[in-house]
């Protein structure tokens, strides 16, 4: 049966829930946003013409922190996967054991239809219209699918001048995923494709498998999918298929990564990239490979693409990309999983760190965020094995069922006010 995006992880909460036995009131708060915030609002387009925009954000859940989770530019934002994205957000703090809650928004927008001028007036407006429903310490934003670090400096900057100047300073923290100058931190960018990769290296070595001329195929070259390749590259796996929005490649030898990598980012999509044979997606989902890492947007792994995937393992850099069926079909085929809380985590950690940053006005340099990340990638990646293994359930279910002890832990010690 096809399940939306939230009914699935609506599911997913109930199943790991029965496994901490959490108490039912604690179930029944989570499986609810505790803020659900919509915005519609005027942007003046190029031309001279007004649009009205519809905005979200979704604040999940906020008892281990501030809210906390990226904002999404895309034409199919909706309420319902917002809600989905945001708990999700909620699960992975959690899991990741850093001190926030769970949130997302997003913009009903397609990127790619607006000039860089409309995207910075659609930004601020947003942001106005959030107004104090976001802060440093209360809700703090950070990119998404379709969103950047120049969005986030854009969102920080609208935001800072509802300050005075005796505290402008202070609203910094506001978002995370900024620009190195606009007080990003070092490794942020590379973050959510590095702790992908971190899980491919675990799970190697938990394995026994030797990385070293392995193949990837990797759905989605943004952010995730872009870094997830430099890194596997670094580990001697070869890429031989990729895809975005604009199309899909294979090249059996394996592409140059690096200049894969540039391609992306000077154009904007794989589009135009000539080292590599078009197939189509249903041939990329059938392309042999060893791992396969989706990091593009949610569903995406159905039963049918299930059926199809050769590989051993699948790490999720992306939220939320296989349906409840196609679970059932990897799991058939003793396909190991890394769940998007677990595999994609790597950008909110370092996003943490940013935070702690601007806090303490401190620059940390790259080596020694890229060591506290591989830290906390490898045990919270330990973690969910040894629990997976110890309970005798999927690697999915253990993820959220950690994630849902640190918050049943939360509720016991607080209770419930008055
Ligand atoms: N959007 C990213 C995610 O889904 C990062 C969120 C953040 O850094 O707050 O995890």
């Amino acid at each position: 049966m096809a399940h939306s995006f939230l009914e699935t992880v609506q599911k997913h909460l109930q199943i790991a829930a029965d496994v901490v036995q959490l108490p039912r009131h604690v179930a029944d708060i989570l499986a609810h946003p505790k803020n659900e915030i919509i915005v519609n609002f005027p942007v003046r387009m190029d031309d001279g013409s007004m649009r009205i925009f519809t905005g979200y954000r979704i604040q999940h859940n906020n008892i281990r922190g501030p809210y906390k989770g990226g904002i999404r530019y895309h034409q199919d934002v909706n309420l319902d996967d917002v809600k989905a994205l945001a708990a999700l957000m909620t699960w992975k703090c959690s899991l990741m054991d850093i001190p926030f809650g769970g949130a997302k928004g997003g913009v009903k927008v397609n990127p790619h239809l607006h000039s860089k001028d409309e995207l910075m007036r659609i930004t601020r407006r947003f942001t106005h219209a959030l107004g104090s429903n976001i802060g440093p310490d209360y809700d703090i934003p950070a990119p998404d699918v379709g969103t950047n670090a120049q969005v986030m400096v854009w969102m920080m900057d609208t935001y800072m001048n509802r300050s005075d100047d005796l505290t402008k300073n202070a609203q910094r923290g506001i978002v995370t995923g900024k620009t190195i100058n606009a007080g990003g931190s070092q490794g942020r960018e590379q973050a959510t494709g590095q702790g992908v990769a971190f899980c491919v290296r675990e799970w190697a070595r938990m394995k026994g498998i030797v990385l070293s001329g392995k193949r990837a195929i990797i759905q989605g070259f943004g952010n995730v999918g872009s870094y997830a390749a430099k890194f596997l590259d670094q580990l001697g796996v070869r890429v031989v298929a990729v895809g975005d929005h604009t199309g899909y490649l294979r090249n059996e030898r394996g592409f140059d990564v690096a200049k894969l990598f540039n391609h992306a980012r000077q154009f904007g999509s794989l589009a135009g990239f000539q080292e590599g044979d078009p197939i189509s997606r249903d041939e990329f989902f059938q392309t042999k490979a060893d791992i396969f890492i989706p990091a593009a947007l949610e569903n995406q792994i159905t039963s049918k693409e299930a059926e199809w995937l050769e590989v051993q393992c699948v790490v999720e850099g992306a939220n939320g990309p296989t349906s409840p069926d196609g679970d059932t079909v990897l799991t058939a085929k003793k396909i190991d999983v890394i769940p998007d809380i677990l595999a994609n985590a790597g950008g909110v950690t370092v996003s943490y760190f940013e935070w702690i940053q601007n806090k303490r006005s401190e620059f940390w340099d790259l080596e020694e965020v890229e060591q506290k990340l591989e830290k906390k990638m490898v045990k919270a990646y330990a973690k969910v094995m040894e629990y997976s293994k110890r309970k005798g359930i999927s690697n999915r279910i253990a993820a959220y069922a950690i994630a849902l002890e640190n918050l049943k832990v939360a509720y016991e010690e607080r209770g419930i006010f008055p």
